[in-house]
C-alpha cells in the first residue's frame, strides 16, 4: 500500500487539533499537513546560546543568564518593577510593567535567572523590557535550545507554542509520506545555484535552522534553502501561466490572411508613414493571426510609439477576413478617441466601426447588440462594457486591449475566461479569438518575464520622426508665478497646455475639488485663457467633451486630475504642468508627461514640487528630467519603489507569492522561464502538482 500523500493528509489528524483549532487553521490558508509544511516562520530568534551581558547589543534579541542584584518598585510616570542583573561580564536592568505580588516576591536579589528579550538602550544602558524568565537551579541544569527558534504566521488564538509543536508534528510525517520532489536538476544550467538544495531539505532546515545558520541571510531571504522554495514559487506561477497559454493555444483560430488592397488603402490615407518599428511589430502581429493558434501577444511602446495604428492594421486584416472586431479601452476618454480615429481610418474602406460603453441604455444599446449579434457591426470599440454577459459576437476574430496595465492581471484573464471567448459563436466550433494586448507601462524584462509568461511579446522601440523629447524642468512651488506666466506666454502663441493638480489620497472627490480651485484661481490670473476643468466626477459625455473642445483649441488651458494619465492624444498641446509631482510615481509622471512632445513643436514639462523635497522625492524627479525614456524611467521605479508599484498591486497582488520577492529575486526569473519551459515540455506530469503545490485554491487565477 502506497502511502497517501501529505496534500492529502489533512491536519485533523495531527494531536491536538479539534474543531475549533482546525478551523483557525484554515483562516490561516491550511488544510493539509503539507500546508503545515509550507507554512514558513517570518523569521527566527537565537536561544542556541547565551550571550555575556557585557556584550550586549542593542535592538538584538539574546539569552542571557545572572543574578539578581537589585529588585526595587520604582514610581515615575508608570510604575514599575526594575531588576538588576549581574553576570562576570556586566550588568543589565529588566523592566516590568507589570506584574504581580507573587513575581515581586521571587525576583529577589541573589535569585539566578536566564532571561530572553530584545535588548534596548534606556535609561540605565541597556534594558530588557519584560524579558521571558527562567529561574536557574544549579541542581537542575537547563537545556539552550539546539536550533533557532522559528516565528511563524500566526492568528489570534493560535501561540506560537502550538504552531511549532504543529510543525514539528508535520515535519515527523515525512519519514513515512512522500513529498514529491517536483523539480528535477537540469545538468545544462538553469538555477543550479537555487536547486543545490532538495525540497525537504529545504523545509527541514527552514522549520529548524541549525546553531550557526546565517541570521542575516534568513532575514533577507536569501538562504540558499529560502531560495530553493522561492525558485519553485516563481516556476509554479510561470507555470500556470504557461499552462493557460497551451490551454487557449490548444483551441483554433480564424485564420487572417493579409489583404493587400485593403492594407495599402489604408496606408494611403495616412498623413505619415510607418516607423521600421511599427512595421517590424505589425509583421510580428501578422505572423501570429495567419495561423489557426490564436496570438496571445503583448505590445510594449512608450507613450506615443503610435501603437493605435498597429493595432487597426490588425483590425483591418481580421475584417476584410469578415471577421469582427472588439477593442477595449480602459477608460470612455481613451475609448472615444479611439472610436474618433477609427472611424476616420475605417470610413473611407466602408467599414463602420460602433459604439459600445456601460452608458449606453436602452433601445439603443439593443439595437448595437444585435447588430454585434448578427455580425453587421465589424469594427466594435468600448470599455469593459464589451465584457459583459449580454455581449455576443457573431463571429469575433480578433480581440484588442488597450493599455492593458489598467487593468491588472486578473481582470485581464477574467477577459478571457468569460469574456469574449464564451460568447463568441467561433467558439463554439473550438475557435478563440486572436489576442493583442497593448500596453504604454514600460515593464523592465524580468518583470515581464513573470507578469506576462503567457503572452509572446512585440516592443515599439521607436518614435514617429520629428518629436522633440520633451523638455522637463523641476521646479519649487515657490515659483509658480513665473509658471503661470509662462503658461501665458506659450498660450498667447497659440499652443496649449496641462495642468495637472494631484492629491495624495486617491479620491474623486478631493482630487475634483483641488482642481475647481486651481482651475478659478488660474482662470482669475489668466483672464484672457479659455480654461477647461476635466475630473473624474463629470459624466461620461462632459468630459468627451471637453476633451473635444481642448483638440479643436477651444480650450487653451486644460486643468485636468490624473483622468488624463493614459493615452489622450492632442498633438498641439506642448506645455505640461504637473503640481505636487514628488507625489507621483515615476511611470505615473512618465504617462502624463507623454501628453505632451506629440506635435512637431518643441515641448515642455514643469514639475512643481512643494519644498523640502525627500531624498527619494529628489531622486525621482532627477530620473524625470533627466530620460524620457519609459523603460529606463521603469528599471529606475522597480529599484525605488519595488515591483509592486511598478505593475502596479493589482496586478502583482493577484500573484500571492508566498516566499519569492519579484525583487528580491528578480536575478533569477529569466532562468526562472527557461526552467518552467523544460518543466512544460520533458516533465509534464509535475506541472499540474507544481501549481497546485503553491497557487492552491488560487489557482482560478490562472485557469483558462
Ligand atoms: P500610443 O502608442 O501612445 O498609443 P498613439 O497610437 O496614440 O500612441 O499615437 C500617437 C500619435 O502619433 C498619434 O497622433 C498618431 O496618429 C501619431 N503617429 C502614429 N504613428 C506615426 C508615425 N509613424 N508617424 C507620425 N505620426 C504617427
Ligand atoms: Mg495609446
Amino acid at each position: 500500500m502506497s502511502a497517501q500523500s501529505l496534500d492529502r493528509v489533512s491536519i485533523n489528524n495531527l494531536r491536538g487539533v479539534g474543531p475549533q483549532l482546525s478551523l483557525k487553521l484554515n483562516k490561516l490558508g491550511l488544510h493539509s499537513v503539507q500546508d503545515l509544511l509550507f507554512h514558513l516562520p517570518l523569521r527566527y530568534i537565537d536561544r542556541t546560546k547565551i550571550t555575556p551581558i557585557g556584550g550586549i547589543q542593542p535592538q538584538t534579541e539574546v539569552v542571557i543568564e545572572g543574578e539578581v542584584r537589585a529588585s526595587d518598585i520604582v514610581f515615575g510616570r508608570r510604575r514599575s518593577l526594575v531588576c538588576r542583573l549581574q553576570d562576570n561580564t556586566g550588568t543589565t536592568t529588566l523592566r516590568f510593567f507589570h506584574f504581580n505580588r507573587a513575581q515581586q516576591e521571587r525576583l529577589t536579589v541573589g535569585a539566578r535567572l536566564r532571561c530572553f528579550g530584545e535588548a534596548r538602550r534606556g535609561v540605565s544602558g541597556v534594558e530588557f523590557y519584560h524579558p521571558e524568565y527562567q529561574y536557574l537551579d544549579a541542581n537542575q541544569p537547563r537545556q539552550l535550545e539546539e536550533t533557532l527558534t522559528p516565528i511563524y504566521p500566526a492568528t489570534e488564538g493560535i501561540t506560537q507554542s502550538r504552531i511549532r509543536d504543529l510543525c514539528a508534528q508535520a515535519l515527523t510525517k515525512l519519514d513515512n509520506h512522500p513529498i514529491a520532489e517536483l523539480l528535477p536538476s537540469f545538468p545544462d544550467g538553469g538555477l543550479n545555484h537555487q536547486l543545490a538544495y532538495s525540497l525537504i531539505d529545504a523545509l527541514l532546515l527552514l522549520h529548524n535552522p541549525p546553531p550557526g545558520t546565517a541570521l542575516n541571510l534568513l532575514a533577507a531571504g536569501e538562504h540558499p534553502a529560502q531560495q530553493r522554495l522561492a525558485a519553485e514559487e516563481l516556476i509554479a506561477h510561470n507555470l500556470s501561466l504557461l499552462r493557460l497559454r497551451q490551454k487557449i493555444q490548444q483551441q483554433g483560430a480564424p485564420i487572417l490572411r493579409e489583404d493587400q488592397t485593403a492594407k495599402s488603402a489604408f496606408l494611403k490615407q495616412l498623413n505619415f508613414q510607418l516607423t521600421d518599428a511599427q512595421i517590424r511589430v505589425a509583421d510580428e502581429i501578422n505572423v501570429d493571426i495567419d495561423s489557426t493558434v490564436p496570438m496571445l501577444r503583448l505590445v510594449q511602446g512608450d507613450v506615443g510609439s503610435g501603437k493605435t495604428v498597429v493595432a487597426a492594421l490588425a483590425a483591418l486584416q481580421a475584417i476584410a477576413n469578415g471577421k469582427q472586431v472588439a477593442l477595449m479601452a480602459p477608460t470612455e476618454i481613451l475609448a472615444d478617441q479611439h472610436r474618433q480615429n477609427f472611424e476616420q481610418w475605417f470610413k473611407p474602406l466602408n467599414i463602420g466601426v460602433t459604439w459600445l460603453t456601460g452608458k449606453i441604455k436602452g433601445k439603443a444599446r439593443a439595437l448595437k447588440l444585435s447588430a454585434i449579434a448578427d455580425g453587421t457591426a465589424q469594427m466594435v470599440i468600448g470599455t469593459h462594457a464589451l465584457f459583459q454577459d449580454t455581449v455576443e459576437f457573431n463571429d469575433l476574430g480578433l480581440s484588442i486591449i488597450d493599455e492593458q496595465h489598467r487593468f491588472g492581471v486578473h481582470q485581464r484573464l477574467a477577459l478571457r475566461q468569460k469574456g469574449f471567448v464564451p460568447n463568441s459563436t467561433a467558439e463554439t466550433n473550438g475557435s478563440a479569438p486572436h489576442q493583442l494586448i497593448m500596453t504604454a507601462t514600460p515593464i523592465p524584462r524580468t518583470l515581464a518575464m513573470s507578469a506576462y509568461a503567457d503572452l509572446d511579446c512585440s516592443v515599439i522601440d521607436e518614435l514617429p520622426p520629428g518629436r522633440k523629447p520633451v523638455d522637463t524642468l523641476v521646479l519649487s512651488n515657490l515659483r509658480r508665478n513665473d509658471v503661470i506666466e509662462r503658461v501665458r506666454a506659450s498660450c498667447v502663441n497659440g499652443r496649449q497646455a496641462y495642468w495637472v493638480c494631484t492629491l495624495i489620497e486617491e479620491s474623486d472627490v478631493l482630487e475634483a475639488q483641488a482642481a475647481e480651485v486651481t482651475a478659478s484661481e488660474l482662470q482669475l490670473l489668466l483672464p484672457d485663457l479659455s480654461i477647461g476643468l476635466i475630473h473624474g466626477r463629470l459624466k461620461p459625455r462632459e468630459k468627451i467633451e471637453i476633451m473635444e473642445a481642448f483638440k479643436q483649441g477651444d480650450i487653451n488651458l486644460l486643468v485636468a486630475t490624473t483622468v488624463i494619465e493614459v493615452g489622450v492624444d492632442v498633438p498641439n498641446a506642448s506645455l505640461m504642468i504637473i503640481e505636487n509631482s514628488e507625489r507621483l510615481g515615476l511611470s505615473q509622471l512618465h504617462q502624463l508627461r507623454g501628453r505632451v512632445g506629440r506635435g512637431t513643436e518643441a515641448s515642455h514639462c514643469v514639475l512643481l514640487y512643494s519644498p523640502p523635497l525627500s531624498g527619494n522625492g529628489n531622486a525621482r524627479l532627477k530620473i524625470m528630467r533627466e530620460t524620457t525614456d519609459g523603460f529606463k524611467i521603469a528599471e529606475k521605479d522597480l529599484e525605488l519603489r519595488g515591483p509592486g508599484e511598478v505593475l502596479g498591486t493589482r496586478q502583482t497582488g493577484n500573484m500571492h507569492l508566498h516566499i519569492a520577492d519579484l525583487q528580491r529575486d528578480a536575478h533569477m526569473l529569466p532562468d526562472i522561464k527557461v526552467v518552467a519551459e523544460k518543466l512544460l515540455l520533458n516533465y509534464p506530469k509535475n506541472v499540474d502538482p507544481l501549481i497546485r503545490r503553491w497557487l492552491g485554491r488560487k489557482e482560478q487565477y490562472a485557469q483558462a
